[in-house]
């Protein structure tokens, strides 16, 4: 697989497409690294926050923080590639080109209040917040050897708490059954059964 194919794949699993959640797991299994561990986990952990609970009414508590501060946004070429056959081209100048590269600037302005206004199409950044998005998870990431990872989620991010809270309860369930941590595919299974 490409490097094109994997970011599909991904964001694909990240809008809740588990078959492509499931493949992108058999092709991070294979390298049996630390690092490909945790991209399981934490492209789960997102996958469960972007698709299984309703987390509307903390984001809007939230006032849409994530959209608002922050350095600018990346838009790579499959998600211009998208956004170009949905927005018209006075909405596409929104998006800044440096170096060959787009980008979305903080404040977004795709944003409508705490909203996101384009939100069925918006960058794979912006699906991967917080738990797969590495500026937030980098320190996590570089300390990770085995097990859960303990993920970073910034104080104003009421829905990544949430998040958090959902699968810890799933998490320790799964942990007294089975006398270890669950593997991502034993997390995911447990999740499926509760949907
Ligand atoms: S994902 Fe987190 S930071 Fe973003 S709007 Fe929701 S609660 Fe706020
Ligand atoms: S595209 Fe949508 S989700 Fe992404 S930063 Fe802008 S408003 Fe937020």
């Amino acid at each position: 697989m490409n490097a094109d194919q994997i970011h599909m794949l991904t964001k694909n699993a990240l809008r809740g497409d588990i078959k492509s959640l499931e493949a992108l797991f058999d092709f991070l299994e294979k390298f049996n690294a630390p690092i490909s561990k945790f991209a399981m986990y934490s492209i789960l952990y997102q996958v469960i926050m972007n698709n299984f609970l309703n987390l509307g009414k903390y984001c809007e508590e939230c006032g849409g923080k994530c959209c608002k501060i922050g350095l600018p946004v990346p838009v790579y070429h499959f998600d211009y590639k998208e956004l170009k056959a949905r927005l018209s081209k006075d909405e596409l100048k929104n998006l800044r080109k440096h170096n060959g590269f787009y980008t979305l600037s903080r404040p977004c302005p795709f944003q409508d209040s705490w909203k996101c206004k384009i939100h069925e199409f918006k960058p794979y950044a912006c699906m991967s917040y917080p738990f797969a998005t590495e500026d937030e998870q980098k320190d996590i990431m570089e300390r990770y050897k085995d097990g859960i990872p303990d993920f970073k989620v910034p104080d104003f991010c009421i829905a990544g708490k949430k998040v958090k809270e959902f699968m810890d309860e799933i998490v320790n369930k799964l942990r007294v059954k089975l006398g270890r941590d669950p593997t991502p595919r034993e997390i995911l299974n447990e999740v499926l059964t509760k949907f």
